[in-house]
């Protein structure tokens, strides 16, 4: 019976990757990725050789059909993103789902690793026990409402933008005046934590060449405090 590994990759740093992610890849018959050219370059420098495909968002039907055909030939598939756990704001959901409708009895196995909103949650402070993850706002059209929308979100959020959009995020987050957490190019060279209120950070950040990858953690909502006269 073949297995399809859902293979977690570094998220900048070429050493954040498990014994066992490596273990997997190197025994893969075969393995999907994202980008060729970004995956190569992991392999090369684990100096593992092997079959690589490209999966990605634009994959059509002929391609799931191909890798579910070798699925059917016993064959293990390892998938892997350009960074980070696949399936988290990277493809992979869907070949999941299509893979399983046809081979309901596959084994689909996690090799966990690392991943940037989990990452920058747990440098961030804000209480985990609950958190609300968004992934990436709309760049357009309903951007306002995603962003009005964390007012009814009591506990700690999380996001995802592009660097194209980072000061307008802010901006859109001023409102709500909450404390935050901007993490910068995590486990990379240039990595930076930005911490306080939104203005703080704004001020920072202004005027500043906006390089690199972004990951918002957006803290709980203030309770207000009680007056004397309550
Ligand atoms: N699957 C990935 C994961 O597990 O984190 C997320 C992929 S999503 C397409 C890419 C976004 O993740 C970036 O735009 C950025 O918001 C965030 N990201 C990825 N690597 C990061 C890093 N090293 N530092 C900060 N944010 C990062």
């Amino acid at each position: 019976m073949s297995t399809l590994f859902i293979v977690a990759t570094p998220i900048g740093n070429l050493a954040d990757i498990s014994l066992r992610a490596i273990t997997v890849l190197s025994n893969a018959d075969l393995i999907l990725a994202e980008d060729t050219r970004v995956t190569r370059t992991l392999l090369e420098h684990y100096n593992i050789k092997k079959e690589l495909l490209s999966y990605h968002q634009h994959s059509g039907r002929g391609m799931i059909e191909k890798i579910i055909s070798r699925l059917k030939q016993g064959q293990d598939i390892a998938l892997v993103s350009d960074a980070g756990t696949p399936g988290i704001n990277d493809p992979g959901n869907f070949l999941i789902q299509e893979i399983l409708k046809e081979m309901p009895e596959i084994k689909v196995v996690a090799i966990p690793g690392a991943n940037a909103a989990i990452s920058a949650l747990s440098i961030s402070g804000f209480p985990t026990d609950k958190f609300t993850f968004l992934g990436f706002p709309p760049h357009k059209k309903g951007r306002q409402t995603f962003f009005r929308n964390i007012e009814d979100i009591a506990h700690t959020v999380v996001l995802y933008e592009s660097k194209h959009r980072i000061i307008k995020a802010l901006e859109q987050l001023k409102p709500l005046n909450r404390p935050l957490v901007v993490c910068r190019e995590l486990t990379k060279q240039f990595e930076t934590v930005y911490r306080g209120n939104v203005e703080e950070i704004l001020l920072r950040l202004q005027g500043n060449n906006l390089l690199g990858e972004f990951v918002f953690v957006v803290g709980p909502k203030q309770k207000k405090k009680k007056t004397d006269e309550e």
